[in-house]
């Protein structure tokens, strides 16, 4: 978890205080992106594909685990892919603009899954599993992971951890960038905090590539690292905090008269790495604070820039209200995985399905099919 000073010049929201691997990468990536997104709550509006046909993978990911490589299967996972699809894309109209990333293209990929991996040997323990995992004991700091699965080897009967990932482009730079990304070690960490070190092997990346021309790739990328090598994601991940929480102090000596926010700085060389569409903002204010806010009833609140709502990013609702397992830590601070009972299922499935009603009801007037679709 991250301190967040008593007062700040923004309006607080109780997921500042949570962390987990996207929100460190991101700030990573941009401190000022950081900012925008998970301190202000900025969130483009619209669907995104490549997030919600990943989520949407997901699903049928976890289906093909738990019920098997059988075609009956596949048709159970399609539903489910679909399901999730169309919350997103509720008009079949821009399936053809969506391309590869489309229910069509979905289904056949499911087919193709299920024959290139037909002599997978591992037991199913446990899918979607999320919650909190101590990082620093001393300062009761935790971070947020959440593991799309955890097999048993039947040969080695070593622990692993299946993390589904979608891309467009089965490039070396995107196989590459697996073994040194933290969001991989949080995987791992989580791993050798549940099981003896000696039974923990790898994280295995289960990639799927998307193309028009090939329709689908799938792509296993194995990385190990050991109890030793994790030391230095644990420092590293400390590291990170420490810099996010000094920026948060910063931010609250901000306030609007000020020439420029000296807080969560910009990183240019990162501008067009990901295609962020905050550029003519970054370089327009230089003080976001007294762009986006404004008084009201006397509460301060955020202005979002157009084409932007606000929607914040928060790991444990999100991912702990939708996994079927939740990680607990006991009276000595371990952690330790319980199964959600049928009844905290339901809830779950009523709380997402409300979620998806707002959604729906938001998007129901399909103004967003004549936006240009920047993510596609
Ligand atoms: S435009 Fe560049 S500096 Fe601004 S938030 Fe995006 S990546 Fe950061």
């Amino acid at each position: 978890m991250i301190q967040i000073p008593e007062t700040l010049p923004i309006p607080k929201h109780h997921t500042m205080s949570v962390v987990d691997s996207s929100k460190i990468q991101a700030f990573q990536d941009c401190p000022r992106g950081f900012f925008f997104r998970y301190v202000l709550g900025l969130q483009p509006e619209g669907p995104n594909i490549h997030l919600d046909f990943g989520s949407a993978w997901h699903e049928a990911m976890e289906q093909l685990l738990l019920g098997g490589y059988s075609m009956e299967n596949v048709e159970v996972a399609y539903e489910k892919f679909l399901e999730v699809y169309r919350e997103a894309f509720p008009n079949p109209i821009t399936d053809d603009d969506n391309a590869p990333k489309n229910p069509e293209y979905a289904y056949k990929a499911l087919k193709q899954y299920i024959k290139q991996y037909e002599s997978d040997n591992f037991d199913v323990l446990y899918t979607e599993t999320a919650g909190l995992v101590p990082i620093d004991l001393g300062r009761e700091r935790h971070l947020a992971v959440k593991l799309d699965s955890i097999v048993r080897d039947r040969n080695s009967g070593e622990i692993l951890s299946m993390e589904h990932k979608t891309t467009g482009r089965n490039s070396r730079s995107w196989r590459d960038k697996w073994s040194m990304m933290l969001q991989v070690e949080s995987y791992t960490h989580l791993l050798y905090s549940l099981y003896p070190a000696e039974k923990v092997g790898k994280v295995m990346i289960n990639g799927s590539v998307f193309t028009k021309s090939r329709t689908w790739d799938g792509v296993r990328i194995p990385v190990y690292k050991s109890k030793k090598q994790m030391a230095a994601f644990l420092w590293n991940v400390n590291h990170w905090i420490d810099q996010i929480e000094w920026h948060y102090q910063q931010l609250a000596k901000t306030t609007i008269q000020m020439p420029v926010m000296k807080a969560f700085p910009i990183n240019c060389s990162s501008c067009s790495k990901y295609g962020c569409r905050m550029g003519g903002i970054c370089s327009v204010f230089p003080n976001p604070v007294e762009r986006f806010t404004y008084q009201e009833d006397g509460e301060t609140k955020v202005d979002p820039p157009a084409g932007y709502g606000i929607d914040f990013w928060d790991p444990l609702r999100r991912n702990v209200d939708k996994a079927d397992n939740v990680i607990e830590t006991d009276s000595k601070g371990n952690p330790k995985i319980r199964k959600k009972t049928e009844e905290e299922k339901k809830k779950s499935l009523e709380s997402r399905k409300e979620e998806q009603r707002k959604h729906h009801e938001e998007d129901d007037d399909f103004s967003y099919l004549m936006k240009p679709g920047e993510d596609k």
